[in-house]
């Protein structure tokens, strides 16, 4: 992983509240990373920020956020290809366990690439805190990948 990691945050409409907390909770930490958003939660992320950092903070402080589109606009699938370009390393996902969404097949892709491609990824408050403390998170750390050359190089 290189020096300064980048963290992917996503949330969900029901969990956006959650996530807001999260960031005002950690934001002296998440500001040292740069960050990834879906594009309404990238919004208020940034708000978050806006409401935490001291004027002085704001000009020297502010992370870099990067707004993806709306998850259901295509935003999730775009952070999908993040993952597999290896720009990711930390993903906190406060997907909605409770409702539908219209880009449920979406949801499911941004699961299934993140556990393929071994990011750590937290799907609720308790699993977020527990990365963002981690010793890890300011370490050289390689996540483990499965090796698909066999996989790759198959007869069809
Ligand atoms: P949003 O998307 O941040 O644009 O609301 C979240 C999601 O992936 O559903």
């Amino acid at each position: 992983m290189k020096e300064k990691k980048t963290i992917a945050l996503v949330a969900h409409d029901n969990r956006k509240q959650d996530l807001v907390e999260w960031v005002e909770w950690n934001y002296g930490i998440l500001a040292g990373f740069d960050l990834v958003c879906t594009g309404t939660t990238g919004r208020l992320v940034e708000e978050t920020f806006m409401k935490k950092l001291t004027a002085k903070q704001k000009r020297t402080g502010m992370p870099k956020i990067t707004k993806l589109m709306s998850g259901p606009l295509g935003g999730d699938q775009q952070l999908g290809a993040m993952i597999t370009e290896g720009k990711i390393d930390i993903f906190i996902f406060l997907w909605d366990p409770m409702e539908p969404q219209p880009h449920d097949v979406d949801v499911k892709a941004l699961l299934r690439i993140s556990a393929l491609y071994n990011v750590p990824t937290a799907p609720n408050r308790s699993s977020a805190d527990f990365i963002i403390s981690s010793p890890l998170i300011n370490e050289d750390y390689k996540p483990m990948l499965k090796d698909y050359s066999s996989y790759i190089t198959r007869e069809v």
